[in-house]
């Protein structure tokens, strides 16, 4: 069925739904608001469906040939000592799939550039849905009219807005995360390393295949709106919030002012009532998100842009197609957001007693016959979905 699709956000979800769409006949047409891919973030994993999702699009290889080699995660303390050590071998803290959140997107993007229109540096600004079809205003570029648009523009969707405001639900977790790339040092070798320091604040330092080493910063507190503050007031108040926070912190603040990927924001949920509106829906964490914490973010992008693709080339009637789409891929991500609220205070403790009792636990939980007993409850629920075959997939 030859139907001309808007989606905005150049992503993961995306560049994703796109490629199927086009694999299914269809024209898409990807909006994306910055001026070029943003490659930024650090190492994502690829579980269960998103992970035969990736293998269904003939990316299994170029994955592989992309992940980190990361051989799992450590936590150390202020003299950087190891007090727990979870290996990559298995599904759990660490899977064997992991790779930089940029070069999935960047894969994505280079696997479809040549079939697909991309629009860089422009965005939605407001839609009409007419009878047959939704006639889209750019914030730069001509007005034009297309037969759908997919939302792909992630947790902090303005677009979505135009469409869902009011059935959009955010749950926030009062957590805060700046992602960024700092020089390798020869404290990092081949293991991520995660430290806490008290008053609810986490460094954790990755590997990646670059040559660098992927930073963050994770924070609970109770002040609002940090994430709307400009990038350099944030970087002010990430130096002064982890001033005193010990082990290898200057250092990764110094690499921080000097980064070029700062990426910032509020760790929350989406929960929207219906994944779509007339001719307009949402995919990925514009329509879903679950949240860093879920581990399943990318996963529910791949296999929703999947989902949706192949229902639309399934139903003439694009409300069918929605409808079925929502039907098939809700119980997957209701799994994928219960997180619990305790779980970001559980990992990030207040006190050094909190954070001995924390280290502890993960020593227990990390020897071989534990993990055996916790990982039916740590693993976040990447399998609990039968993918469906489409006709037109490989
Ligand atoms: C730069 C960056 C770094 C990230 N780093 C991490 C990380 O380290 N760890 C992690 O777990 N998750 C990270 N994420 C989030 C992760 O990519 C998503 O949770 C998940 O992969 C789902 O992807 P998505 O495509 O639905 O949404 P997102 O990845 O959030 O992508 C949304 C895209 O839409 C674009 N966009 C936003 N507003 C508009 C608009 N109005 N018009 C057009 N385009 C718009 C954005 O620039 C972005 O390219 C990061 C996202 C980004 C954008």
């Amino acid at each position: 069925m030859s139907r001309n699709v808007l989606i905005s956000g150049a992503s993961i979800a995306g560049p994703a739904l796109a490629f199927w769409l086009h694999r299914y006949g269809m024209t898409p047409t990807v909006v994306e608001r910055a001026a070029e891919m943003r490659l930024g973030g650090q190492t994502v994993d690829l579980r269960g469906a998103g992970r035969t999702v990736i293998e269904r699009m003939g990316l299994g290889d170029a994955v592989r040939e992309r992940i980190t080699h990361e051989a799992g995660v450590r936590f150390v303390d202020g003299r950087n000592r190891v007090r727990a050590s979870f290996g990559s071998d298995g599904d759990g803290f660490v899977t064997e799939l992991e790779l930089l959140r940029g070069e999935l997107a960047d894969l994505l993007y280079q696997r479809t550039r040549d079939d697909i229109e991309y629009v860089f540096g422009d965005e939605i600004t407001d839609l009409t849905e007419t009878g047959d079809g939704v006639d889209v205003t750019f914030r730069t570029g001509p007005d034009r009219r297309f037969d759908l648009v997919v939302l792909a523009d992630g947790f902090r969707s303005r677009t979505r807005d135009l469409v869902f405001a009011d059935i959009a639900r955010t749950r926030s977790f009062g957590l805060y995360t700046a992602y960024f790339t700092i020089p390798r040092t020869e404290s990092d070798d081949g293991w991520a390393r995660w430290y806490n320091a008290p008053g609810r604040r986490v460094v954790l330092l990755r590997p990646d295949n670059q040559g660098t080493t992927r930073a963050s910063f994770s924070f609970l507190i109770g002040h609002k709106g940090l994430d709307q503050l400009r990038s350099p007031s944030q970087k002010q108040f990430l130096r002064d919030h982890y001033t005193d926070a010990g082990w290898e912190t200057p250092r990764v603040l110094d690499g921080m002012d000097s980064s070029s990927d700062f990426y910032f924001e509020s760790v929350g949920q989406m929960h929207l009532k219906h994944w779509s509106r007339g001719r307009i829906a949402a995919v990925g964490d514009a329509g879903y998100c679950a949240s860093p914490l879920s581990g399943m973010g990318t996963s529910l992008a791949l296999v929703g842009a999947y989902v949706l693709a192949g229902e639309l080339d399934r139903h003439t009637d694009h409300r069918d197609a929605f409808r079925s789409y929502e039907a098939i891929l809700r119980p997957y991500v209701t799994q994928a957001q219960k997180v619990s609220w305790f779980a970001p205070r559980l990992a990030a403790p207040k006190t050094r007693t909190g954070i001995r009792l924390l280290t502890t636990a993960a020593a227990l939980a990390s020897t071989p016959q534990a993990s055996r007993l916790t990982s039916r409850f740590t693993n976040p629920p990447a399998d609990a979905i039968t993918l469906p075959t489409y006709p037109t997939s490989p």
